[in-house]
C-alpha cells in the first residue's frame, strides 16, 4: 500500500467528494467532542469510526429488560468467559452490556508484558460503558512531575483549562457539591446525589481526625436536574436506575451517542462513517503537510482516502499511537510527527489494584431508598505541597457505604423461603474503598508495531510493553495503611484489604505515548495538542497525556478537545493551517 500521496493522476471528482473541512478519527468520548465543537464552528466534519453504528435509544437492546428477561439473569456464561478471557475481566462486562465491548478473537494484540487492553468498538466508543467519574485536575497534578522530579513538565496549567472544564461540564451535566478543596477544584455542578448516613459519618470522622482529608459527594456525569442545554439535547433527568452501561434511554448520563454526536448532527455539518478502520494519516511530501487519512472499509476491506484541512485523532490512547506509528513516509519513517523518537513511549495508566472493605455497627435506623449510580470521593491528600511519602504522585480514593439485604447472621441460608423472607429485611452496613493511583510515565513503558503480525485489515498488531514499578507498590501499600487507619478511627471493623494484582490496562485509563510538551525535541504535541511538525494534526485523547495525575481522566480529554478544536478553527480562519 502506498504510504505517500502526491495527488498526481488522481480522480479530482472523487477527491472532491471525499473532502471535508475536518476529519475526526473515532467517535467515543473525545471524538464526539471534537465533532460537536468543529460542527458548531461551521466546519464540514467527517467522523471515521471503525465499529458499527449505535443510535441513541434504538440500539440499547437491554436498556429496559428486567433480570428475568435476560437468559442468564445478567451473568456471563462459561463459554463467554472461555472465548473472551481478556475482555470479560472488564468492569461492567456482563450479559446485559457485552454487546458494547469487543470480542477477543477479532482484535488481537501482542502482550510483551501482561496488559489488559479494554475496548469498545462502535459509534460512541467507551462513552456508552464508562463509569462517569468527572473530577477536575488541579495545579498540584499539572506541576507535580516537575516539582518532584519524576516526570516531564506539562506545557499548560490549570488556568489554561479551567474555562474549558466549565464549557464541558455545562454541556454534559456533572453533579457534585462545591467543596472548596484545592486538590480537586470545584466545577459547574448540578445538585449532588446525597451521602447516606454512614458516608456522612465517615466524612465527619475523617475531618475530625485529620483536618485535611475530605470525603465529598460524587462528581459524576449525571443529570440530577437538567438545565435547558440538556433538554435541548433531548436528554432527561437521571432516574437513578443504575443500569447506565446498557445505554440510558433517558440520556441521564453523558455519552457521545446521547449528547455530542446528535448535537453535531443537528448542525447539518456532520457525516459519520462507521465500519471505517483508519489505517494511517496521509502525508503529502510535495506539500509538506498532512492532507487526509486512509481507511480500510471494515466489511469490504477496500481502501478509501479522505481529505481535510485538519485531522483530529481520537481513536483512544493506544489506537491513536497505533495509527501514528503506522503513518510512515519519507519525511517521517518512524511514524507521523515522530522527530523526537518518543512516539509510543511513556505509556502510563492508573493503579487500580487496591480494594478495602469493612462493616460498621449502628445506624440501624438509617436506610437508603432508591439506587445511587455514583461513589463518594476522598480527594487526594498525598504529596500536594511537598513530598511527604516514600513514593511520588498521589491517589484518589472512591468510597461508600451500603446496607446489605438480609442479615447473614440471622439467616445463613442462601436459597429457599426463609432466605427470601430474610432478604426483605435490612442487614448490616458495609463500607468499601478503592484506589485510583497516579503512575509514573517511563520511557520503557511503551507500545510499538509488530514486525510480522497483522490484523484482519492488514494493519500491524500493537505490541504492549507496560508494567508496574516500585513506586506503584509503595503507593498501594500507603493506600492500604492510610485507609485502614482512617476506617478504624471511624469505627469500621472487620477491615479487609485486597490487592487484585491486576495487569495494567484493566483500569481502562491507559494514557500517553504522544505526550504534550513545550519542546519539540522531547514531546510530540504543543500546548494546543497540535503535532509539533504537522500543525494541522491534533491529538486530544489520552495519548496526549504528559502524566496521569490521580483524577479520572476522561473529562480532561473532553476539555482539551474542546479547547484544541476552537484553536484549530481560529487558526484555520487565519489561514495558518
Ligand atoms: C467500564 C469503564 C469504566 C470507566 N470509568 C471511567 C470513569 O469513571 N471516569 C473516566 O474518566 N473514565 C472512565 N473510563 C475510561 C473512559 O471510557 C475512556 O477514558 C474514554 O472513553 C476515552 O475516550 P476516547 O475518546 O479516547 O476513546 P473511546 O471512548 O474508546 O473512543 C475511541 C473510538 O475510536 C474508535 N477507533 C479506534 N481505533 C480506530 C481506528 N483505527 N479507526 C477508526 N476508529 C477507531 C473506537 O471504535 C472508539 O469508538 C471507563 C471505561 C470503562 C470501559
Amino acid at each position: 500500500m502506498p504510504q505517500d500521496t502526491t495527488n498526481v493522476n488522481l480522480n479530482t471528482k472523487a477527491i472532491a467528494a471525499n473532502t471535508y473541512d475536518a476529519i475526526v478519527v473515532g467517535s467515543g468520548i473525545s471524538g464526539g467532542w471534537a465533532a460537536k465543537e468543529l460542527c458548531d464552528h461551521g466546519l464540514k466534519t467527517l467522523v471515521l469510526e471503525r465499529g458499527r453504528d449505535v443510535k441513541h435509544i434504538k440500539d440499547y437492546p437491554t436498556a429496559n429488560k428486567n433480570p428475568w428477561e435476560l437468559r442468564h439473569r445478567g451473568n456471563i456464561t462459561g463459554d463467554t468467559k472461555k472465548n473472551n478471557p481478556l475482555i470479560s475481566r472488564a468492569a461492567g462486562y456482563s450479559e446485559d452490556t457485552q454487546h458494547f465491548f469487543i470480542e477477543d478473537k477479532d482484535h488481537p494484540y501482542v502482550q510483551e508484558k501482561p496488559f489488559d487492553w479494554i475496548r469498545g468498538y462502535q459509534v460512541g466508543g467507551k462513552s456508552l460503558t464508562w463509569g462517569r467519574a468527572c473530577q477536575r485536575w488541579s495545579d498540584y497534578e499539572f506541576t507535580g512531575p516537575k516539582r518532584f522530579g519524576y516526570g516531564f513538565d506539562w506545557p499548560i496549567r490549570y488556568a489554561d483549562v479551567a474555562p474549558w472544564y466549565s464549557h464541558v461540564e455545562k454541556f454534559i451535566g456533572v453533579c457534585g457539591n462545591k467543596d472548596g478543596i484545592e486538590a480537586m477544584p470545584d466545577g459547574e455542578f448540578l445538585p449532588p446525589f446525597d451521602l447516606n448516613c454512614v458516608e456522612e459519618h465517615l466524612k465527619q470522622s475523617f475531618l475530625k481526625n485529620y483536618g485535611n482529608r475530605y470525603l465529598v459527594h460524587a462528581r459524576w456525569a449525571h443529570l440530577t436536574k437538567p438545565n435547558d442545554i440538556h433538554l435541548q439535547q433531548g436528554r432527561g433527568k437521571c432516574q437513578a436506575r443504575n443500569l447506565c452501561m446498557r445505554g440510558c434511554p433517558f440520556g441521564g448520563y453523558f455519552s457521545s451517542n446521547s449528547a455530542t454526536l446528535p448535537w453535531a448532527e443537528k448542525t447539518g455539518n456532520l457525516t459519520i462513517r462507521p465500519h471505517s478502520v483508519v489505517h494511517s494519516i496521509i502525508y503529502d511530501e510535495k506539500k509538506g503537510k498532512v492532507t487526509g487519512v486512509r481507511i480500510i472499509d471494515a466489511n469490504t476491506k477496500a481502501t478509501v482516502e479522505y481529505f481535510a484541512k485538519i485531522i483530529f485523532l481520537n481513536a483512544s490512547a493506544l489506537n491513536t499511537n497505533l495509527v501514528l506509528l503506522n503513518s510512515v513516509s519519507t519525511r517521517f519513517p518512524n511514524g507521523l510527527g515522530n522527530d523526537s523518537g518518543i512516539l509510543g513511549h511513556y505509556v502510563c495508566f492508573h493503579n487500580y489494584r487496591g480494594w478495602m472493605s469493612g462493616i460498621i455497627d449502628g445506624f440501624e435506623d438509617g436506610y437508603v431508598y432508591g439506587r445511587n449510580p455514583t461513589d463518594a470521593i476522598i480527594a487526594n491528600y498525598r504529596n500536594l505541597k511537598s513530598q511527604d511519602t516514600d513514593f511520588v504522585g498521589g491517589f484518589t480514593t472512591f468510597a461508600g457505604a451500603y446496607r446489605q439485604r438480609g442479615n447473614p447472621e440471622q439467616c445463613p441460608e442462601s436459597i429457599g423461603a426463609k432466605y427470601k423472607e430474610a432478604m426483605t429485611e435490612a442487614g448490616p452496613w458495609h463500607v468499601y474503598a478503592y484506589l485510583q493511583g497516579e503512575t509514573i510515565p517511563k520511557e520503557k513503558n511503551h507500545v510499538r508495531l509488530s514486525k510480522d503480525e497483522k490484523d484482519q485489515w492488514g494493519i500491524p498488531l500493537l505490541v504492549t510493553s507496560v508494567g508496574y514499578d516500585d513506586n506503584d507498590e509503595k503507593l498501594l501499600k500507603d493506600f492500604f495503611i492510610q485507609t485502614e487507619e482512617m476506617l478504624s478511627k471511624a469505627e469500621v471493623k472487620n477491615i479487609e484489604h485486597y490487592d487484585s494484582k491486576q495487569a495494567p490496562g484493566l483500569d481502562i485509563h491507559e494514557m500517553g505515548g504522544c505526550r504534550m510538551g513545550a519542546d519539540a525535541k522531547t514531546s510530540m504535541l504543543n500546548q494546543w495538542n497540535q503535532v509539533h511538525s504537522c500543525k494541522n494534526v491534533f491529538v486530544t485523547d489520552g495519548a496526549c497525556m504528559t502524566s496521569t495525575g490521580n483524577q479520572s481522566p476522561s473529562i480532561l480529554y473532553m476539555t482539551l478537545t474542546a479547547r484544541a478544536a476552537t484553536h484549530a478553527y481560529e487558526e484555520l480562519k487565519k489561514m495558518n493551517l
